[in-house]
């Protein structure tokens, strides 16, 4: 049997708040792993363009940031750990961490920084064409509906932002919300309002995503007059919030009645020695800047919390 692995912190999860307690940890000399199964970056390395992070007035693109963001972490001695957290158990003074690969790692500390998922509508039609004209992410699947007319199902800012994007590819774009007014920020609105391409379609509900074997319609439903109408659009783009990925510590920690991780001020959790930062913790705000002040709070609360085991 190989000796298990054994870091100062754990760290679940490679988007913005994984790199940053990863560069945190490593830079104030920990033996640092970042768990991710995917590509580092999360959701991030999907968004097109960000210009809301402070220090890039031009913008820079999600992927370009994750980059940075990990070479900076590896630069400090983070080790980057491809693989799924499948469960943790407590041990005296440490935490056993059992990986979906089967392989195992053990840490002093945890930061459980596993982000959200998007939430899907539940309507027919949405699972049996998801990758035939149903996508969350504009950023992978934009490209396959250049000069076509698709849908944006969503008023916050992943919607309207995503909408921003497509409108760039897409002969239209028709984003579908159900209120009124949107939620997403005063500026993104703005730009959005601005586009030629994009028009909204209020106070709709989807009923059914329709099509064979590609998506040929979105039938809406106007909430106040009942009626309904198929949309012709052959892509439809979901963005109507996200689920936290907290499945991993549900029996271990707090979660408040949405699945969020409920955390003190320094961002420790009900359990001593895990900590959460990022997307996945229950918060007001979720912005790439605010995961990577989380992370930083995480990283060195979970080193004082090791210096004093
Ligand atoms: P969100 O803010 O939760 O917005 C979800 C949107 O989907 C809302 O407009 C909501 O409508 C709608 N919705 C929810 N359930 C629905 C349903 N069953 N059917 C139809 N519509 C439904 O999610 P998000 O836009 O993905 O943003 C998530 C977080 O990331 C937010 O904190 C956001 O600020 C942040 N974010 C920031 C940026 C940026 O700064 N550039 C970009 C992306 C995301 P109602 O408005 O009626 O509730």
């Amino acid at each position: 049997m190989p000796d298990i692995p054994t870091f100062d912190i754990a760290i679940i999860g490679g988007g913005p708040a994984g790199l940053t307690a990863g560069l945190y940890a490593g830079r104030g000399g920990l033996r640092a792993a970042v768990v991710e199964k995917l590509m580092p970056g999360g959701l991030v390395a999907n968004t097109e363009r960000i210009d809301n992070y402070p220090g890039f007035p031009e913008g820079i693109s999600g992927y370009d940031l994750a980059q940075r963001m990990q070479a900076q972490a590896a630069k400090f001695g983070a080790q980057f750990v491809s693989d799924e957290a499948a469960a943790i158990a407590i041990e005296p003074k440490s935490f056993l961490v059992r990986l979906s690969s089967k392989a195992q790692l053990r840490a002093k500390a945890l930061v459980i920084a596993s982000g959200a998922y998007p939430r899907t509508l539940g309507v027919p039609g949405e699972k049996e064409l998801l990758g035939k004209g149903v996508s969350y992410c504009a950023v992978c699947d934009g490209a396959f509906f250049k000069n076509q007319d698709v849908a944006v199902v969503g008023g916050g800012d992943s919607a309207v932002q995503e909408a921003v994007y497509l409108a760039g590819l897409c002969s239209t774009v028709t984003v579908v919300h159900r209120r009124s007014s949107l939620r997403a920020a005063e500026s993104l609105q703005r730009v959005a309002f601005r586009n030629g391409k994009i028009s909204f379609s209020w106070n709709r509900t989807v009923v059914a995503i329709e099509g064979g074997t590609q998506v040929e319609g979105l039938r809406v439903m106007d909430k106040e007059t009942m009626k309904e109408e198929v949309l012709p659009v052959s892509g439809v783009f979901i963005y109507v919030g996200y689920h936290p990925n907290s499945a991993v510590v549900k029996d271990l920690v707090q979660l408040d009645e949405n699945g969020y991780i409920v955390t003190d001020e320094n961002l420790m959790t009900s359990a001593p020695g895990i900590f959460a930062a990022g997307d996945v913790r229950r918060k007001l705000v979720r912005q790439i800047s605010g995961a990577v002040g989380d992370a930083a709070t995480a990283a060195v609360a979970a080193q004082q919390y090791i210096e004093n085991l």
